[in-house]
C-alpha cells in the first residue's frame, strides 16, 4: 500500500546534491490468497525491487506491506525473521543461490534446521519427500548442484523454498534463464505445487507470454509506478494503457493469420533518477498530449477489476 523505495544517489555537477532513484514510487496492489499475481515491465521498472521490498530485503522508504492484516514494516527485525519462513523468494539463477559445496540433501534440510522446524531426522525425511514433489528422485539427494542441469537446479531451489511450508512465494524471473521447453515444464510444476500446497505467488517477469500462461491478475509497471492492473483475460484482450498496448504488440503471435500492428516505442526508458514530469510514460507515448507533461494521471478503476493510470481514461 503506497509502497516506495527510493535509493539515494549523489547527483549534480559537483556530485554534492542528494538525488534519488525512485525505483518503486508509490504503488499499491492486493494479492489474493492462492492466486498468481504477476508484475511485468521492462528491466529497471522496479518489479524486482517491489518483490524485495515486500520481503524487506530492501527496506521500504515509505508505505505498508500488509500480510494477513499485519504491517510487516512495523514488525521488529527479530520477529520478522521468524515470519520470513512464510514468504519465500526464488531467483532467476539457482546456481548462485545454491551453495556448491552442499549436497541436495543438505540444501533441503538447511532451511528446516535454521528455522528450527524439524529435528535432523524429520528434516531428512522431509527432504526425501520434497525432492520427489519437484520431479527429482531420492537417489539424487547425495549429488551436488553442479551435477544438475539448469532446469533441475531450479527444481531444487523450488524444493528448498517450499520445504518450510510458506504461504507466499515470490518468483523473480524464475524461468527466464531456461530454454523454452524447460520453461514450460517448470511452469507446469509451479502450477501443480500451487494447488497442492495452497500457495500464493507473486510472479515477476519481463516475458508477457510466460505471464499470460499462469497469472490470475497482472500489474504492469513503468519507472517504478503501476500503469495498469487487471485480470489476465482483461489485460490481454483489452489492454487500455498505451504502454501495455506497446508491450503486447511486440509479442510474436502464435497464430500466423492474426495480423498485429506493432507499436514501436520511441527512445529508451528515461533515467529513473531524473524521471519526466506528469505521466512517467509521456516521452515515449504515441498518444501523449499536452496534459500528459503537466499532470500525473490518477490510477482509476476504469471497469471492474481493470485499473489504469492514463489521462485518456479520466473523465
Ligand atoms: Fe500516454 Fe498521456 Fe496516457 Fe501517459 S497519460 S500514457 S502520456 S496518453
Ligand atoms: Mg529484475
Amino acid at each position: 500500500k503506497n509502497l516506495k523505495k527510493h535509493f539515494p544517489i549523489k547527483g549534480g555537477v559537483l556530485k554534492r546534491t542528494q538525488g534519488y532513484v525512485k525505483a518503486v514510487d508509490d504503488i499499491s496492489f492486493a494479492v489474493k490468497e492462492n492466486e498468481t499475481f504477476s508484475l511485468v515491465g521492462e528491466s529497471g521498472c522496479g518489479k524486482s525491487t517491489t518483490g524485495r521490498a515486500i520481503l524487506r530485503l530492501h527496506e521500504p522508504t515509505e508505505g505498508e506491506v500488509l500480510f494477513k492484516g499485519d504491517n510487516l514494516l512495523d514488525v521488529g527485525k527479530r520477529s520478522f525473521r521468524l515470519m520470513r519462513k512464510d514468504m519465500q523468494l526464488i531467483f532467476q539463477d539457482p546456481f548462485s543461490s545454491l551453495n556448491p559445496r552442499m549436497t541436495v540433501k543438505k540444501l533441503l534440510m538447511e532451511p528446516l534446521l535454521t528455522h528450527k522446524l524439524a529435528t535432523k531426522k524429520e528434516a531428512e525425511q522431509k527432504a526425501a519427500n520434497m525432492i520427489e514433489k519437484v520431479g527429482l528422485s531420492k537417489e539424487q539427494l547425495d549429488c551436488y548442484p553442479h551435477e544438475f542441469s539448469g532446469g533441475q537446479r531450479q527444481r531444487i531451489s523450488i524444493a528448498r523454498a517450499l520445504i518450510v511450508n510458506p504461504k507466499l512465494v515470490i518468483l523473480d524471473e524464475a524461468v527466464s534463464a531456461l530454454d523454452v521447453s524447460i520453461q514450460s515444464q517448470i511452469l507446469n510444476l509451479l502450477i501443480k505445487l500451487q494447488q497442492e500446497f495452497h500457495l500464493t505467488y507473486i510472479f515477476i517477469s519481463h516475458d508477457l507470454n510466460v505471464v499470460k500462461h499462469l497469472s490470475d491478475r497482472v500489474g504492469v509497471m513503468y519507472l517504478g509506478q503501476m500503469m495498469e492492473l487487471a485480470t489476465t483475460d482483461k489485460l490481454y484482450e483489452n489492454p487500455l494503457h498505451p504502454y501495455t498496448q506497446a508491450l503486447l504488440s511486440a509479442i510474436p503471435s502464435i497464430d500466423p493469420k492474426e495480423k498485429k500492428e506493432r507499436v514501436i516505442l520511441q527512445g529508451d526508458v528515461p533515467d529513473p533518477s531524473d524521471p519526466p514530469t506528469g505521466c512517467p510514460f509521456q516521452l515515449r507515448c504515441p498518444m501523449a498530449h499536452e496534459r500528459c507533461a503537466e499532470e500525473k494521471p490518477r490510477f482509476i478503476e476504469k471497469e471492474e477489476d481493470h485499473w489504469v493510470a492514463c489521462h485518456l481514461y479520466e473523465e
